[in-house]
């Protein structure tokens, strides 16, 4: 699980934080060498040296008085040396401890982070936060060049869990203020919805709460017997026609048995379609005025990349997203959908799915995202 991801976003942040230590440590040098350059430092070589030339040109008699006398000197002298000293350290000091970095500098500095979530499938926007947040941390800043490593890496984290947090979405609360609940599941084939779909009516059995499963994808025979299965399986009503049948209609069935038996939620699971096939998307508002869900939800695959975000909005635009699930979490490697979907449509992401039994079903927890990226 993201361990495409972690990989290079650790490499990327090594590199980051060495460059931006490298780029202090210049700056240190070029300080020291104008300190160099000042006046009473030259004036203090130029001391040296001319001690040093006259000790030279002496007779060794006078030499060895002088030697003497040198030794035998004041120590208040050699405490003002020392003195001067100690005043140059400590005046160079703050150059060294701390330092600035400049926007070019920075831009030139994040262009491997921001590679590394690119490849990551990671939308622009989202770079463009985390690049914005780093950026009023780092630039133009006199920062403790001990403490770089650490700004970077709790900024980073910061950003990151702002962009993964989101109302707070609960749904079995939300589940319980009204009978029947109607929940509408919308997706791309073979995003994963029928098994999602299929994992929250065990989740609601497993709390007590009862459901129906409407079978409105009645495109594919397939997918009939398929919640067919599932429904069986978990022992959950399923209500259906035949293969090819009025999608509203099942749902409306659906509805009508779950007032009549006094079923707490209604599961719908429309067909899969492309958000591009405007046809087919058309058909899904006949639906939505049919059976009036309490909650429309939108189950991608998070392995699809950056389209996903695309696949949000149009499915948005059409019938209203209220949340957000992504499947396969357990195989996606890159995490760019998590980091991205939620954050570009501004949809909770409510779930994660895990893997292919009915338990894989994770409440959506941004700090154990972020531990597993690493961060
Ligand atoms: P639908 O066409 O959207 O209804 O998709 P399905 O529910 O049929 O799922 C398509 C495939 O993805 C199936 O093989 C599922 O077992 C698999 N799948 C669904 N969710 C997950 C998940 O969270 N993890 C993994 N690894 N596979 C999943
Ligand atoms: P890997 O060793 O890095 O590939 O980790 P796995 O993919 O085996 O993940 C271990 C388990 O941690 C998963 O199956 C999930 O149950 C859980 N997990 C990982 N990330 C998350 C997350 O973001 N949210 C939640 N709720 N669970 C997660």
């Amino acid at each position: 699980m993201f361990n495409f991801l972690k990989q290079k976003l650790k490499s990327a942040l090594n590199k980051f934080k060495r460059d931006v230590e490298e780029t202090a440590e210049e700056k240190e040098e070029k300080i020291k060498a104008e300190k160099k350059e000042k006046p009473e430092e030259i004036k203090k070589e130029t001391e040296k040296k001319e001690i040093k030339e006259t000790k030279e040109e002496k007779p060794e008699q006078e030499k060895e008085t002088e030697e003497k006398e040198i030794k035998e000197k004041p120590k208040e002298t050699k405490k003002e040396i020392k003195k001067e000293k100690k005043g140059f350290i400590s005046r160079v000091k703050e150059a060294i401890t701390t330092t600035t970095i400049s926007e070019k500098q920075f831009d030139k500095l994040f262009w491997d982070l921001e590679l590394a979530m690119l490849e990551s499938n990671v939308a622009v926007s989202v770079i463009e936060k985390i690049k914005e947040n780093l950026k009023s941390e780092l630039v133009d800043q006199r920062i403790k060049k001990s403490e770089i490593q650490k700004i970077i890496e709790e900024t980073l984290k910061k950003s990151l869990l702002e962009i993964l947090s989101f109302e707070k979405f609960d749904l079995f609360n939300k589940i319980k203020k009204k009978k029947p609940f109607i929940i509408c599941f919308f997706g791309t084939n073979g995003s994963g919805k029928t098994t999602t779909i299929a994992k929250i009516a065990k989740t609601l059995k497993d709390k007590g709460i009862t459901s129906v499963i409407a079978a409105s994808d009645t495109f594919r025979a397939a997918a009939l017997e398929q919640i067919e299965e599932h429904a069986k399986k978990i022992g959950v009503k399923l209500i259906k026609h035949d293969y090819g049948a009025d999608a509203a209609a099942v749902s409306y069935d659906a509805i009508q048995y779950a007032k009549a038996h006094g079923i707490d939620v209604v599961l719908i699971d429309t067909a899969g379609r492309s958000h591009s096939n405007i046809n087919l998307m058309d058909e899904l508002n006949k639906i939505i005025r049919v059976t009036k869900p309490d909650l429309n939800i939108f189950v991608g695959d998070s392995l699809t990349g950056n389209d996903i975000v695309e696949q949000v909005q149009k499915y948005d635009s059409v019938v209203g997203i209220n949340a957000i699930i992504l499947t396969k979490a357990d195989v996606d490697e890159k995490g760019g959908s998590i980091l991205s979907s939620g954050y570009v449509t501004k949809k909770p992401i409510i779930f994660l799915g895990t893997g292919q039994d009915y338990d894989n079903l994770e409440e959506f927890n941004p700090e154990k995202l972020l531990e597993k990226i690493g961060v």
